[in-house]
């Protein structure tokens, strides 16, 4: 006998008096506005948890009972009024927060933000990781602040994978496909009512994409997603997963991204003019802007009489309004394709472009690779604007890129930094901000006076204690339910079980919880205090007193070694001189990401140097009071005050790499054994561990307003986004860009011939208050003196390195054309031995940055 079940949903309806539920529901401001989730929360405690917190979801499952009591409750209907007020001012006083924030951005000035992936919440998994994040908390700042914003990005119906760990300790990558008719997802629908698509020329097609659109906050986020019925099959999978596929996939990602993204805009209406490629993935987003203004220019060319502007000078124009963020130095990060895989996806699209093949690969050559089409390559070639993410990220980021500006020095070349932040009303734990409610009634307000949080210090040891260890408890009782979860499932045995969980379910507050959750890739060195096996296994044998280490984080499914590690936790996790002790869950997200940030006491990383960008999860811990433990690099070489935690110096990066982890290995366990232990388990008369306290304090006062996404954000307005907008109005203007263009292939072609010498022989000493003539003549080779800048760096050698610390302009004197004559004159201002050096490089008063032509001669 066949019988078929037929599945039907009954939903409930909503009663009028609490309508606004719905509209809470479409928009992602609940997954930062604690007091929005609250509003479903009671409704339902338990289908608020088994609904993954996600509203729409609760608002289709609810039992249509408790809606109606709800609307008869004058408390509860007290409590929905006050949130719906405070909804509809947030998302109505968007010019006021602007004006508030005193935003230096000149009028109708609009940020487009492209990336791959954003993480906002749990309920809505269109992110990976960091970066994910980043750009989810960079949003939520940018609606806080009140700027004119709009992000675009892909919508993945198959996210990233949701990791579980089997009993062998293999990780098994899950994708389940989300309609997304439970999230605060819209198609986009033009005025006739019709859904609007647009599409973008791969390989042979023309494929379709339609768009969608969420709120978050104040601003929108557009989607595009190509599962649409008019595409081919495998053209409907291309934006399926997140990192999914093979690099072909993620060629096609790219192309709809970018290309995609500007035509999306385009369809809407929207003019951006900054324009912020968050990660290389995005970078053909200023080719499709070359391409749609070159197109512009003709048509109306037909018209005027301005016309004459090519690629170069389109480009230059496009790029001068554009700002490039690069997040990571390791070179699987940075996106390279074949060439025959350009030729096979992008030819019929680059066919639109008035240059040939050979000039639209090199827009994406990196170094001598011409082999390779470089994302990273084409982001910096279609920006004007570049930073790394951390200060050390800054110099390594510059090292990294410097053959993009071959004879500038890589610490004068154009990439500069912005240390991420993060968004604290998203990852401070809901009992901080409920104690600050109370304590620091102004503390929302301040959260950019660094001055206002010393009154950390009023809160006495007792109450900063208590709200620690509460949000701990809850963590517990998380990691021994998801672990009962984890080990049921692979059927191991309860007593087994018992052991995993002993310590962690009858903890009396002695125990002391170590945290790290990350991506497992490799230089992250998840598995570095193994190397000290017998020193960890002894550092953790205490039963009375236990140290608990917890891990969680997901490998990409094509990481081999990242895999491995985790099989290598999880092994050693059910080790007998381990259980209990050295906890792997499964199963990483930004929910237990929150949970783990805010609740351990101690927050470990043991990245290598220099390979952590910035490591943002440590910067979620410190806001919570939790102490980072970790190598100084990223954020934390300077987060680290001195009394706010522990920063392991890190060996320079040319050790042999054995060596080196094992030294830091041991580093750490010093710094475990002689003061983080001692500091958590000396108690002074009240029971209170006072030092860890202190450090505890330290850390969230010194991280809130330095390392937050608001401090992030406006270090954005104020530098690339004001000069992004400024370059990009001065470069709009008729014949401004291409003139700078032609300019700047003048200047190429003749910079190999030009030549520079001292006139007289330099003088070895002079006295003090005595003046040093200086005078350089120039061979030109065409080009005239007011092209060039020749300039003197007066400094010192420290520590092998020539340190400028002025640096005085020659000025032009006489002769043109062929050779042109610069003097100076220097007085010194103290004794001693002086170094200077000489150098001539191009000029233009129209460059976004004096070095961009990437061409320096040194004398
Ligand atoms: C913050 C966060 C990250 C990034 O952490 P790092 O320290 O930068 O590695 C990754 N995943 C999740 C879920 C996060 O919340």
């Amino acid at each position: 006998m066949n019988i078929t079940e037929f599945t039907i949903e009954v939903k409930p309806q909503l009663p009028e008096s609490i309508a606004g539920l719905a509209e809470l529901a479409e928009n992602l401001l609940y997954s930062w506005q604690g007091s929005i989730r609250e509003l479903f929360v009671v409704l339902d405690r338990e289908l608020w948890i088994s609904c993954h917190h996600n509203p729409t979801l609760f608002l289709r499952r609810i039992d249509e009972s408790r809606l109606a009591a709800a609307a008869e409750d004058p408390e509860y209907l007290e409590q929905y009024k006050q949130v719906m007020t405070w909804f509809y001012n947030y998302c109505n006083s968007g010019a006021k927060a602007l004006a508030e924030s005193k935003s230096p951005l000149p009028q109708g000035t609009m940020v487009a933000y492209f990336c791959a992936e954003f993480g906002f919440h749990e309920s809505f998994p269109i992110y990976s990781g960091g970066l994910g994040i980043l750009a989810g908390d960079h949003c939520k700042a940018a609606s806080d602040m009140g700027i004119n914003f709009i992000a675009v990005g892909l919508l993945y119906h198959e996210g990233y994978f949701t990791q579980t760990i089997d009993a062998e300790g293999n990780q098994i990558a899950q994708y389940g496909y989300q309609s997304f008719c439970d999230s605060p997802v819209k198609p986009v629908f033009d005025s006739a009512g019709e859904p609007v698509h647009i599409s973008v020329p791969i390989a042979d097609d023309q494929v379709s994409l339609r768009l969608c659109t969420v709120s978050i906050g104040r601003i929108q986020l557009i989607l595009l997603d190509s599962d649409v019925s008019e595409n081919r099959p495998d053209n409907r999978l291309i934006t399926r997963q997140l990192y999914g596929g093979d690099n072909k996939t993620r060629l096609q990602q790219e192309m709809v991204l970018g290309i995609g993204g500007v035509r999306a805009l385009a369809a809407l209406g929207i003019v951006p003019t900054v324009w912020h490629i968050n990660e290389g993935h995005a970078a053909f987003s200023s080719v499709e802007r070359t391409r749609q203004l070159l197109q512009r220019n003709a048509e109306a060319g037909s018209k005027s009489s301005d016309s004459c502007l090519d690629f170069d000078g389109a480009l230059e124009q496009v790029a001068s309004s554009t700002l490039f963020t690069t997040h990571t130095p390791i070179e699987a990060g940075h996106d390279r394709f074949d060439r025959p895989v350009i030729e096979h996806y992008c030819s019929a699209y680059l066919r639109d472009l008035p240059i040939d093949l050979e000039r639209s690969f090199a827009l994406g050559q990196s170094g001598e690779n011409r082999q390779q089409f470089n994302m990273t390559a084409l982001a910096l070639r279609g920006s004007r604007f570049h930073n790394a993410v951390s200060r050390i990220h800054g110099a390594v980021a510059s090292a990294m890129e410097q053959s993009m500006w071959r004879q500038i020095p890589a610490a004068e070349n154009p990439i500069s930094y912005i240390t991420n932040g993060v968004h604290v009303r998203s990852f401070m734990h809901k009992k901080w901000a409920a104690l600050f409610d109370i304590k620091l009634p102004n503390w929302r307000q301040q959260q950019d006076n660094s001055d206002y949080w010393t009154a950390l210090n009023n809160i006495d040891n007792r109450t900063w204690w208590n709200t620690h260890c509460e949000i701990k408890h809850s963590l517990l009782v998380e990691i021994a339910t998801r672990l009962q979860r984890q080990h049921q499932r692979n059927g191991l045995s309860q007593a087994m079980i018992e052991r995993c969980t002993r310590y962690i379910s009858h903890s009396n507050g002695d125990l002391l919880l170590i945290g790290f959750a990350r991506r497992f890739a490799s230089y992250k060195r998840a598995g570095l205090l193994f190397l000290e096996l017998e020193r960890l296994s002894a550092l953790v044998s205490d039963t009375k007193r236990p140290v608990i280490f917890v891990f969680a984080g997901k490998a990409h499914p094509d990481d081999e070694p990242g895999r491995a590690l985790i099989k290598q936790l999880y092994e050693r996790s059910l080790e007998p001189q381990f259980i209990g002790r050295i906890i792997l869950l499964e199963g990483y997200d930004i929910a237990l990401g929150r949970a783990l940030v805010s609740g351990c006491d101690i927050w470990l990383n043991t990245p290598e140097y220099p390979l952590e960008a910035c490591g943002t999860s440590g910067i979620k811990a410190a806001i919570n009071g939790v102490v980072n433990l970790s190598i100084l690099d990223g954020w934390w070489d300077e987060g680290f005050t001195g009394d706010n935690g522990w920063g392991v110096a890190p060996h320079a990066p040319d050790y042999d790499p054995d060596y080196r982890d094992r030294q830091e290995a041991i580093d750490i366990l010093d710094i475990l054994q002689n003061q983080a232990i001692p500091a958590w388990r000396q108690r002074d008369n009240n029971g209170y561990p006072s030092r860890w306290l202190a450090l505890s304090r330290a850390s969230m006062s010194s991280t809130i307003t330095r390392f937050s996404a608001q401090r992030m954000i406006w270090d954005y307005i104020k530098t690339p986004y004001l000069a992004a907008a400024n370059q990009g109005a001065r470069l709009a203007s008729p014949g401004t860009a291409q003139n700078l263009a032609n300019w700047k292939k003048r200047v190429t072609e003749m910079w190999p011939g030009v030549r520079a010498h001292c006139v007289a022989q330099p003088v070895p000493e002079i006295h003090l208050r005595d003046t040093l003539s200086l005078a350089v003549a120039v061979n030109l080779n065409g080009l005239n003196p007011e092209d060039i800048l020749v300039e003197c760096l007066v400094g010192d050698f420290a520590q092998e390195q020539f340190v400028a610390d002025s640096c005085v302009r020659l000025v032009h004197q006489t002769g043109e054309h062929f050779q042109a004559r610069f003097e100076m004159d220097w007085t010194p201002g103290d004794c001693g031995l002086k170094q200077y050096r000489l150098r001539v490089y191009p000029y233009h008063q129209l460059l976004s940055h004096p070095f961009e032509l990437g061409l320096m001669l040194w004398l």
